[in-house]
């Protein structure tokens, strides 16, 4: 998934179209909670568990078009019920749906992980574009950067226009929030195509140095393992084990800043797929000798 630093980016660039104050604090974090809590739907990763098969699994009903209308037309009614809101309660929703929406949108431009079933519940069918620019460090380029131009461009143009721009914009509120949030995206999913035991590798890309303060856990459709780590004179490796079919590998590690997810080009040798994890960390699958 892009990560929620995007989400929120994009939902409070939203807000500052549509909101009738840009700065309304409320609104606006009513929105980036919207756009990023849908990723819950695979809370289970950093425990070692699957992803939430009520929900249809990762990327799917809490990423359609009707679950955006349904959140957002709910929490427009439940969190702003009061009468001081009754003249903006419609463009509230309208906000809240299209910052929800457009989480699910975004993600069928990332070039990693499954489509997204856009129409549920008419159908669970995954759509993905046909052009994926949203690769680990290019959400700075594709998204970070333009939104926060939007945004300020936004700002200028409202202050320009009337002074209702009295509150101050809560940045730091929503930068805690998706930072938070934002540890929970270094998973990978990789469809194994060797039907030989796998092994899985975490060493350090560039220097080969100790790999300090590793943890994960690697997982399979029959179980759930952590990954291991032995530190040997000159360097730590860390693996775990995987059968072929779908594999979910989730690491961190100490220190991890979330922006640091983009950085790395994850390889995976016998598998089908690469995505970044951290900086200077690789994953690789090798089959086992
Ligand atoms: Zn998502």
């Amino acid at each position: 998934m892009p990560s929620s630093i995007s989400h929120g980016l994009v939902a409070v660039a939203v807000g500052g179209a549509i909101l009738p104050k840009l700065a309304s604090r409320r609104c606006l974090v009513a929105g980036v909670l919207c756009a990023i809590l849908l990723d819950l739907d695979a809370i289970g990763r950093p425990f070692g568990r699957g992803d939430l098969t009520f929900l249809g699994g990762h990327r799917a009903i809490t990423h359609s078009l009707a679950f955006a209308v349904l959140l957002g037309a709910v929490v427009a009614w439940a969190a702003f019920r009061d009468p001081r809101w009754d003249q903006h309660r419609l463009r509230i929703g309208v906000f809240l749906i299209v910052a929800t929406a457009l989480h699910g949108v975004l993600d069928a431009f990332a070039s990693y992980g499954d489509g997204v079933t856009l129409f549920w519940p008419y159908s669970m069918e995954r759509y993905s574009s046909p052009w994926q620019p949203l690769r680990g460090p290019n959400e700075i380029w594709w998204i970070w950067l333009p939104v926060l131009s939007v945004i300020l461009l936004l700002k200028r143009l409202r202050q320009s226009w009337s002074h209702e721009l009295s509150v101050k914009t809560p940045t730091g509120t929503l930068l805690l929030m998706t930072l938070a949030l934002g540890a929970c995206g270094t998973g990978v999913d990789c469809t194994l195509d060797d039907p030989a035991a796998i092994r899985l590798v975490v060493s350090d890309r560039v220097s080969g140095a100790p790999l300090v303060g590793i943890s994960g856990t690697v997982t399979s459709a029959s179980y759930s393992r952590p990954i291991l780590c032995y530190t040997s004179s000159d360097r730590e490796e860390c693996f775990g084990w995987a059968a072929s079919g779908r594999v979910a590998v989730q690491v961190t590690r100490e220190g991890f800043v979330p922006w640091d997810t983009a950085g790395v080009q994850v390889a995976f040798t016998g598998g089908a797929c690469s995505r970044p994890i951290m900086r200077d960390l690789v994953v690789r699958l090798q089959p086992t000798p």
